[in-house]
């Protein structure tokens, strides 16, 4: 059976993620208070519904408790976000993320029971960031506050060298998750493996152990 899938709020993030669930296939209920809203998503998404998920009552009516996976995408009324999260937990709903505005609203969040709370503008200033600063860093993924993945662009430094020339784990403590040569990736490769300048390198590691290899081979 298909994952049922509830996305509330559809302003730009909640809206994007209604989108891309649809596309992937997936049941999804859209609801908004906006009837405007909701409209434009009658099209896109299985159902669209104009409710007030802050009423306890309408969260039942919809059946809330019978969905795979709820998203709450409100943003600015933090009351209404927290309420509502709040509802979905009391109601038993399996899985419930939550979009947080700030670190406070965060931190309400998990401790009423939100089982994922993400921070996208948050986190994609922080991607950004890290491309700007660096031109070789294409994209960073935060798995910890001390350890990240990262996408970097191999230049003349790296270019026609090996992995055991480079001895990138022993000197760096980082480990080369896969190659990106153009269209072909290369999942796991080994010591005697060569880098091509413009290559792809996806390496997981500390983030200081990362910065210091950056610095000396990018
Ligand atoms: P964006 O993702 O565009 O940045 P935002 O974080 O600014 O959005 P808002 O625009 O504040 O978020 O809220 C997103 C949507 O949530 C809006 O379309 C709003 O109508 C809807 N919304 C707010 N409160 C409720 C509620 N109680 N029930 C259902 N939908 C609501
Ligand atoms: P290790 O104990 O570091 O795994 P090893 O002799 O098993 O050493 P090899 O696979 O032969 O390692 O690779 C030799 C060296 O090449 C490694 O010590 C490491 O510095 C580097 N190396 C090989 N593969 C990678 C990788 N995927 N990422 C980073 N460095 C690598
Ligand atoms: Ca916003």
């Amino acid at each position: 059976m298909k994952k049922q899938f509830a996305v509330i709020g559809l302003g730009r993030f909640g809206g994007s993620v209604c989108e891309s669930l649809a596309k992937q296939g997936m049941e999804v209920l859209a609801i908004d208070t906006d009837e405007d809203k909701v409209s434009k998503f009658a099209n896109i998404a299985t159902h669209a519904v104009v409710a007030n998920t802050t009423d306890e009552n309408t969260l039942q009516s919809l059946g809330i408790r019978n969905f795979d996976h709820v998203i709450v995408a409100i943003g600015d009324n933090i009351q209404s976000s927290i309420l509502t999260t709040l509802m979905l937990v009391e109601q038993g709903v399996k899985s419930i993320t939550v979009k947080a505005q700030n670190d406070y609203h965060e931190k309400v969040l998990n401790k009423i029971g939100a089982h994922r709370v993400v921070h996208p503008e948050r986190d994609m200033g922080i991607r950004i960031a890290h491309n700007i600063v660096s031109k070789n860093v294409l994209d960073y993924l935060e798995l910890s506050d001390e350890y990240s993945i990262v996408e970097l662009m191999a230049g003349k430094k790296v270019a026609g060298k090996s992995l055991v020339d480079l001895n990138i784990r022993a000197n760096y403590g980082c480990n080369i998750m896969a190659i990106k040569q153009g269209e072909e990736i290369n999942v796991s490769p080994n010591a005697d493996d060569f880098i091509q300048q413009g290559d792809i390198l996806i390496v997981i590691g500390a983030d200081t152990d990362i910065q210091r290899m950056e610095r000396s081979l990018f």
